[in-house]
């Protein structure tokens, strides 16, 4: 199909191939790249509007044994510096984001392997009654997910029902990097595999609970490779409509195994609108201030229509993540721009609504 022919289709409603997305990803003008992904992403939402969320990731251990190499957080079990918040630790957080207007807490650690999943149904639980429904929280990542489940000898469906009945709503698609085998076996070889990833979250959409999906790109990843996640993404999402969101960070490689560079913002916002673009089945795309600081906003331009203004996320902070606590200053960016921006709380599941 020739590349006008792909932007037509687009413009029409039409979905695109990956081959086509390729095409356009190789040949279309930041100005095409942005109309057709406004096209796409006005048939969700209000051009000039966008929402946000204030949301402290938790970091709760950094222990772990997945030893992923674009990772600068993790140490190994027994090594010096290793932590496990305490409950009171975990609270005084909490407390600290509600003092700052936030409502959302992301919890995300290691694959610690003296944490068992009853010490989180626990954790879950005590959050759950102490604060009610004055914060929700992303409970784990579908990457935590899996190592839990598994070390606990449970089925993905019964680890799910586990959680549920602890309370939680949310287990988000985190800790997807890049949805390749390819992928995962040059950087996260003990972390999951791409199988196991969609199993685990295909457990998550059936016992009721909400997911998101999740990209990070930057590494050494292909296009094809790009591609390959938005399409396994789109399929999962055809077949189970689970999804609330797609959120695309970019890699920090400071400190890391892996170590290589950033991308640039330009490269950032072009991967929010391709994925806005072929995402056409999911309703949210999230741009990334955690990741791109205030150059995340050039990406409403490019599609994206909701972000979290966070407070802290050691994992990205330690790989060189800077975190803004200004957020007046951070709002004013996305209104400079001409959109009109407001609040918006994290949904409950049907199931508990
Ligand atoms: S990215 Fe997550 S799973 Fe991988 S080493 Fe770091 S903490 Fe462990």
């Amino acid at each position: 199909m020739s590349y006008h022919a792909i932007c037509e289709q687009v413009e029409s409603g039409g979905r695109i191939t990956t081959s086509e997305a390729a095409t356009l990803w190789r040949h279309a003008s930041d100005d095409d790249l942005k109309r057709l992904a406004q096209s796409v992403r006005a048939r969700y939402h209000e051009p000039d509007r966008a929402t946000y969320m204030v949301m402290r990731i938790v970091n709760y251990t950094n222990v772990c044994v997945a030893q992923c190499d674009y990772c600068a957080f993790y140490v190994l079990p027994n090594q010096e510096g290793g932590y496990v918040l305490s409950r009171g630790e975990v609270f005084a957080k909490i407390d600290e984001l509600l003092e700052l207007g936030g409502d959302l807490v992301g919890f995300n650690g290691g694959f610690n392997p003296k944490l068992p999943l009853d010490y989180y149904c626990d954790l879950f639980a005590s959050v759950r009654e102490r604060y009610g429904d004055r914060v929700e929280f992303y409970a784990l990542t579908i990457a935590e997910f899996v190592y839990l489940a598994d070390r606990a000898g449970l089925s993905y469906a019964d680890a799910a029902a586990r959680l549920r009945d602890a309370g939680v709503h949310w287990v988000t698609g985190g800790g997807s990097e890049v949805l390749t085998e390819d992928f995962r076996s040059r950087h996260a070889k003990f972390k999951y595999t791409v199988a196991e990833y969609f199993a685990a979250q295909r457990a998550i959409v059936e016992a009721g609970l909400r997911t998101t999906a999740t990209m990070v790109i930057g590494f050494d990843e292909t296009l094809e490779e790009r591609l390959e996640h938005l399409q396994r993404t789109r399929d999962f999402q055809d077949e189970t409509g689970g999804l609330f969101s797609f959120l695309c960070w970019s890699y920090k490689p400071y400190g890391t195994a892996f170590g290589g560079r950033e991308i640039e913002p330009r490269e950032y916002s072009r991967h929010i609108a391709l994925s806005r673009i072929f995402l056409d089945n999911v309703k949210h795309v999230r741009t990334s201030v955690l990741t791109q600081n205030e150059e995340a906003f050039r990406a409403l331009e490019f599609g994206a229509d909701d972000f979290d203004l966070p407070i802290e996320d050691e994992v990205t902070q330690k790989a060189g993540a800077r975190i803004e606590l200004d957020l007046d200053a951070l709002l004013a960016v996305p209104r400079s721009l001409g959109y009109e921006v407001e609040y918006r709380r994290a949904e409950r599941p049907a199931l508990f609504a």
